[in-house]
C-alpha cells in the first residue's frame, strides 16, 4: 500500500478489557483516527466478562479521554466499537463472532479486510488462531493479518509449537509479531543514521569500532507481574527480543533496498553469525543478577524475592549483562555488550558506539589525553543522538577537551512523535511488516538464549540477591568489561542536554 493511501479494516481485539488494550491500543487507534490516517474501520472487542456495547464504548472513552473530555471526534470514534463477550477456549462462540464480523464488514464496507490483534495471555494464541480458521473467520475476500504480542513462546521448542499452530491459519507474511522496541523512533533511526550518512558507514566495522554497549535499564521492580516474571526472567523478557533486535539493527549489513524482505534477511544473517555461547562459557560471557532491597528516589523498596507471587528462594534473574560476538568479516573481534535489568538506578535505553583510539595520542603530554569518540543513540526516555569529540581547550594551551554535538528529537517534534504502538498498528494496517519480527529471527534468538537459560536454570545462583535496588547491577557486570579493558559508559552522564 502506498504511503498516502488510507487503510480500511475490521479490527478484532482479543483481550479488549485488558491493560494493553486500554493503555496502548485504544489511544493509538484514536491518534490514527484523529490524524485522518484511517479510512473505513470498525473494532470488535473480545473478552470474557459480560459488557454491553455501551459499557464497552464507555471504557474506550475513558482510555482515550481520561478526564472525561468529550467532543464529536471522540463520539464518532467510539461509535465504531462493538463488544463480543466470548471465552476464547469455547468452540461454540466463534460462529457468533463471525456473524458480527460479517455484519460490520458489510455495514461499514470494510472490503473483507480483517486484523486479529491478540492482546492476551500467550497460552491462548494457538487455540485462537486454530478457531479463527476452523470457524471461518479467516475466510475473507480482503486481507487477513494476525498481530501477536510477546512472549512468542517460552523457548525454541514452545515457540515452534506455537508457530505451527498459527501457521495453520496464517502464512508467515500475514503474521505480525510485535516487538514494541521496533516501533520506537530512535530504534528505527539506527538504520537511517547508519545508511544515510556517509561519515558513519565507512567506520562501522572492526577497524574503527572498539565495542558497542546497549543498556536498557528500568527503575520499576516486577510490580504485579510476579507470577509471569518468575517463569520468564530478564533473559526471556528482554534479551531474546528487544536487546537482540537492537543488536541486529546495529550489526546488519546495508540491505540492497529498504523492503521488508531485504531488511529482515540482513537481520537474520546477524543472528546466524552470533557466536553460540553454551555450557561452561555461559558464565564467562553472561552475568545474571537479582535485585535486593534498596532505596529508589528516596523510597525504600523490597527485594525481588520479597515481592508478591515470587518464591523467597527464587533463582530468577532480574538483570542480565552479556558479551555477544558476531563472527563475520565486519565484526570479528568487536564485543557487543548488553545489559538490562529492573530496579536499576535510572530508567534509560541507550546505545554507545565506542570508536577505537587514534593511533598516537599527541595530546597525552598536554593536559589530559583525548577521550575516545562515542556515538550515543538515546532511545528512551530521551530521544536523540550525541557525538562525543575532542576539541582544543580554550586559551593558551594545546590541550584537548571533550565536546558533544547533540541532536534531541524532543525539541523538534514535540508531542507529534507517535508512540511505538501507533506506528506499529499503522504499519500493520498498511501491510508493512518490516518492523515486526520474522519467524527466522525468533527461532534463532530463542536458540541463542536457550543455551544460556539451560545452564542458569540448572545451577542455583547462591549469591542472589546480588545487587541493591537503585544501582546499575552486580559488580560482576563491571568485571565483564574490565576483563577486556573496557568499562560501561555511565548512562547517567550521557544525557543529551548538558
Ligand atoms: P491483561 O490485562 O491480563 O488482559 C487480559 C485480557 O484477556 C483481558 O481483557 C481478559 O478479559 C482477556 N481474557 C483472559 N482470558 C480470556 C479468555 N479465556 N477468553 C477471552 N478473553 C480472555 O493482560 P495485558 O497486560 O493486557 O497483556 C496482554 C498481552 O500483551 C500479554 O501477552 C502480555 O504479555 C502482552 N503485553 C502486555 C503489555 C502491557 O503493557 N500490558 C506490554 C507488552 C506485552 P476477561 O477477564 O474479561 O476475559
Amino acid at each position: 500500500m502506498a504511503h498516502n493511501e488510507k487503510p480500511t479494516a475490521l479490527i478484532m481485539i482479543f483481550g479488549a478489557t485488558g491493560d494493553l488494550a486500554k493503555r496502548k491500543l485504544f489511544p493509538s487507534l484514536y491518534q490514527l483516527f484523529q490524524k485522518d490516517r484511517l479510512d473505513r474501520f470498525a473494532v470488535i472487542g473480545v473478552a470474557r466478562r459480560s459488557l454491553t456495547n455501551e459499557e464497552f464504548k464507555d471504557s474506550v472513552k475513558k482510555s482515550i479521554a481520561p478526564n472525561g473530555e468529550t467532543d464529536s471526534s471522540i463520539e464518532e470514534f467510539v461509535s465504531k466499537f462493538y463488544y463480543h463477550s466470548h471465552d476464547v477456549t469455547d468452540s461454540n462462540s466463534y460462529s457468533a463472532l463471525n456473524e458480527l464480523a460479517k455484519e460490520l464488514d458489510s455495514g461499514y464496507k470494510l472490503d473483507g479486510n480483517r486484523i486479529f490483534y491478540l492482546a492476551m495471555a500467550p497460552e491462548f494464541f494457538g487455540t485462537i488462531a486454530e478457531h479463527l480458521k476452523s470457524d471461518g473467520l479467516t475466510d475473507v475476500g480482503g486481507f487477513k493479518r494476525l498481530v501477536i504480542e510477546k512472549p512468542f513462546g517460552h523457548d525454541l521448542e514452545s515457540a515452534k509449537v506455537l508457530n505451527r499452530q498459527i501457521r495453520t491459519a496464517f502464512s508467515e507474511n500475514e503474521i505480525y509479531r510485535i516487538d514494541h522496541y521496533l516501533g520506537k523512533e530512535m530504534v528505527q533511526n539506527i538504520e537511517v543514521i547508519r545508511f544515510a550518512n556517509s561519515i558513519f558507514e565507512p567506520l562501522w566495522n572492526n577497524r574503527f569500532i572498539s565495542n558497542i554497549q546497549v543498556t536498557s535499564s528500568e527503575t520499576l521492580g516486577v510490580e504485579e507481574r510476579g507470577r509471569y516474571y518468575e517463569k520468564s526472567g530478564a533473559l526471556r523478557d528482554m534479551v531474546q527480543n528487544h536487546m537482540l533486535q537492537m543488536v541486529s539493527l546495529l550489526a546488519m549489513e546495508p540491505p540492497i533496498s529498504l523492503t521488508t524482505d531485504e531488511i529482515r534477511s540482513e537481520k537474520v544473517r546477524v543472528f546466524r553469525a552470533l557466536r553460540t555461547i553454551k555450557g561452561s562459557e555461559v558464565n564467562e560471557y553472561f552475568v545474571r543478577g537479582q535485585y535486593g532491597s534498596g532505596t529508589l528516589n528516596g523510597k525504600d523498596v523490597p527485594a525481588y524475592n520479597q515481592e508478591e507471587m515470587v518464591n523467597p528462594e527464587s533463582n530468577t534473574e532480574t538483570f542480565v549483562a552479556g558479551k555477544l560476538m558476531i563472527d563475520n568479516f565486519r565484526w570479528a573481534g568487536v564485543p557487543f555488550y548488553i545489559r538490562t535489568g529492573k530496579r536499576m538506578e535510572t530508567k534509560s535505553t541507550k546505545i554507545v558506539v565506542q570508536f577505537k583510539d587514534i593511533p598516537m595520542d599527541l595530546y597525552n603530554k598536554q593536559e589530559g589525553s583525548v577521550s575516545p569518540n562515542l556515538l550515543v543513540i538515546h532511545i528512551q526516555p530521551d530521544e536523540g543522538i550525541t557525538l562525543h569529540l575532542n576539541a582544543k581547550k580554550n586559551g593558551q594551551t594545546f590541550g584537548s577537551t571533550p565536546v558533544k554535538l547533540s541532536y534531541a528529537n524532543k525539541g523538534i517534534d514535540g508531542l507529534n512523535t507517535p508512540e511505538a504502538y501507533e506506528k506499529l498498528l499503522y504499519d500493520c494496517l498498511r501491510g508493512d511488516a518490516t518492523n515486526f519480527t520474522h519467524w527466522d529471527e525468533v527461532a534463532l534468538s530463542w536458540g541463542f538464549v536457550d543455551n544460556i537459560s539451560s545452564v542458569w536454570e540448572n545451577e542455583k545462583e547462591e549469591s542472589f540477591p546480588n545487587y541493591n535496588s537503585g544501582t546499575m547491577g552486580p559488580r560482576k557486570a563491571e568485571e565483564l568489561l574490565e576483563k577486556d579493558g573496557f568499562f560501561w559508559w555511565p548512562v547517567e552522564n550521557l544525557d543529551i542536554q548538558e
